[in-house]
């Protein structure tokens, strides 16, 4: 599904090169779930920009499926990043102006792949059925988060990513929004790749890698 040979980035920093990925191995198989820590700083976020496309890798190969990522222009990272990536963040990031129903099917909207019948099942398995037509900012965190899983799987990507998507939780929020996510990326087919600060979180997952010196330990 996903395949991560020798990937480099390097960022300038007060005229300092900082070399933050330094030959980055990581494969995924579909309907793996691994989890990713590492020291802040330590290049996390980095690794799943340059999978989503959202930068570009200096050196060092991504395959997602049949698309080889780091030979993509910029638009065609754009309409990868649509059409075969789900991305999850920290703050939600919800449209506060659109309703949860809106805010669920936005992204399949956009990609043109919204399909009722799977946003339905979506909706039903995230429990978000009566809160259809609230906004945002009346639902808790661990409400909007689930949402956002939900926008970011209506599109069925291959790849779910998420950065330290339950960091804003409390424990045991953070539990019951990984065992739902854990759930659907098996029922989606998807590989999901999570960044997170919690040991116990990263081992309820398939696997548990750490980012270390730039590469993975
Ligand atoms: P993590 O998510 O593991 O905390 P990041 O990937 O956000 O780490 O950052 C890794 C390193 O790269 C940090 O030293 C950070 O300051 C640096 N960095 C990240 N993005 C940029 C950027 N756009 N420009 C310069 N430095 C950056
Ligand atoms: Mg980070």
């Amino acid at each position: 599904m996903l395949s991560i040979k020798d990937l480099s980035k390097t960022f300038v920093s007060a005229g300092e090169p900082v070399h933050v990925l330094r030959g980055v191995d990581l494969d995924l198989a579909a309907g793996e779930r691994v989890a990713l820590t590492g020291e802040s700083g330590s290049g996390k976020s980095t690794l799943l920009h340059l999978i989503a496309g959202l930068d570009a890798a200096d050196g060092g190969t991504i395959r997602l499926a049949e698309v080889e990522v780091t030979k993509l222009s910029d638009t065609g990272r754009a309409q990868l990043r649509r059409d075969r990536i789900g991305l999850v963040f920290q703050q939600f990031n919800l449209i506060p102006s659109l309703s949860v129903a809106d805010n669920l099917a936005f992204q399949a909207r956009i990609a043109g792949r919204h399909d009722t019948a799977w946003t339905k099942e979506l909706t039903e398995r995230l429990g978000l059925g009566s809160l259809l037509k609230r906004y945002p900012e009346q639902l808790s965190g661990g409400q909007q988060q689930r949402v956002a899983i939900g926008r970011a799987l209506a599109t069925k990507p291959a790849l779910l990513l998420a950065d330290e998507p339950t960091g804003n939780l409390d424990e045991a929020t953070a539990e019951d929004v990984l065992a739902l996510t854990r759930d659907l990326v098996a029922r989606t087919g998807c590989g999901f790749l999570m960044v997170t600060h919690s040991l116990h979180l990263a081992a309820t997952l398939d696997r548990h890698l750490t980012l270390h010196g730039g590469r993975i330990a």
